[in-house]
């Protein structure tokens, strides 16, 4: 059981901003996000694509932006829990009790929901047995690659995804890489650079096929294929890797009694609190009356809760407006030591 300040939902520019703005008034935060990686739509849409409306950076890219902010919460040194998702939320005495889908439990007297358009899932193999070997020979994304080391893989997907993992798996492992059409969505580089590798019979190529079933009673150890007129062919295989994007879900957050306004949540302006004390909202996910749906209003919001959230957490202390360039208190938690 993990007991914190603040449980922040979602590690996308929002959630990241509140770290910030939470550690710099003295309150401990933990951060829980579905994906694999920190960055939230930034990272998993965009990562290359520049963003010129960050007040004082003239252009940025999702992925430089992704790593200023979290070289800004590094003093913070906040644990991430990532390819986690919160699940459920309940009352535990004055505290939230937040449970995820790995069983993991914080408690908290604050929760700030920053979930955007809500969790990214990826989209999974249609055949029956896939979630039985979901982690255990089936994949859908690659937290430690030298777990492939010397493994025979079967890829699928044509996007870049698919081909750069691929690529990547290629230099140590044994790796087919198969689409459902002949030519691949990735960029033409890597898709030059796949059909390269299998001339050199580095990894083999299998279009226009399709998974057809999964074969194996504790692991993993076959699968058939299928092409669109219903040619099937047996490949023996360690495990497969299914690369097919990402859908976004609401989820869980429709669950937690929070009041909804079509897939978003209002909250009051004040201090982004929603229809229950303790619980914040803010960026993509939270609504009001002018919201714009920008990175920049997400900061601001994000602001105005983490101070919200100190009165909860620090019942008996009196928050006090400081200035970051003149507040010895929040210059020491950032770790800068002036005279
Ligand atoms: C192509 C594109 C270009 C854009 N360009 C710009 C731009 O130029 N300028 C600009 O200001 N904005 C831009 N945006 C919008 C901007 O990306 C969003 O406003 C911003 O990402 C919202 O940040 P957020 O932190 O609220 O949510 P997100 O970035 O969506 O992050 C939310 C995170 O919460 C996680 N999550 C949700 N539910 C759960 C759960 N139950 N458990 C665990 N984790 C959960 C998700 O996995 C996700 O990582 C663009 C968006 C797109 C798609």
């Amino acid at each position: 059981m993990i007991k914190t300040d603040v449980l922040v939902i979602g590690a996308g520019p929002a959630g990241l901003f509140a770290v910030h703005q939470l550690g710099i008034i003295g309150l401990k935060a933990e951060v829980v996000d579905n994906l694999d990686k920190i960055g939230g739509q930034c990272i998993e849409l965009y990562p290359d694509k520049p963003i010129y409306d960050i007040p004082a950076i003239s252009e940025c890219t999702g992925e430089s932006l992704t790593k200023n902010l979290l070289e800004q919460v590094k003093p913070f040194k906040t644990n991430f829990h990532l390819n986690e998702r919160v699940q459920e939320i309940s009352k535990d005495k004055k505290n939230w009790k937040i449970v995820t889908n790995k069983n993991k439990i914080f408690i908290s007297p604050n929760i700030i929901i920053a979930g955007g358009v809500g969790s990214f899932e990826p989209r999974k193999f249609p055949v029956e047995d896939a979630v039985k070997f979901e982690n255990n020979g089936v994949y859908y994304s690659i937290k430690d690659k030298n777990y492939f080391k010397n493994k025979k893989i079967c890829i699928f997907g044509g996007g870049d995804s698919a081909l750069d993992w691929a690529i990547e798996l290629s230099k140590f492992a044994e790796v087919i890489l198969i689409h459902r059409r002949n030519e691949f969505r990735g960029s033409d580089n890597s898709s030059k650079t796949v059909t390269k590798l299998e001339k050199e019979g580095k990894l083999k190529i299998k279009t226009p096929f399709q998974i057809n079933s999964i074969e194996g009673q504790d692991k993993l150890n076959a699968i058939t294929i299928k092409t669109e007129n219903g040619k099937t062919e047996k490949i023996t295989t360690d495990c497969i890797l299914g690369f097919f994007g990402l859908i976004m879900k609401l989820g869980p957050i429709v669950d937690w009694g929070l009041n909804l306004d079509k897939k978003h949540i209002p909250v009051n302006t004040e201090n982004f609190q929603t229809n229950k004390e303790g619980i914040f909202a803010i960026g993509d996910i939270c609504t009001y009356p002018g919201k714009l749906k920008l990175i920049l209003s997400g900061f601001h919001e994000a602001a105005l809760a983490a101070r919200a959230c100190f009165k909860i957490a620090r019942p008996n202390e009196k928050y006090k407006f400081e200035f970051s360039t003149t507040s010895k208190n929040m210059q020491e938690r950032l770790g800068i030591n002036k005279k």
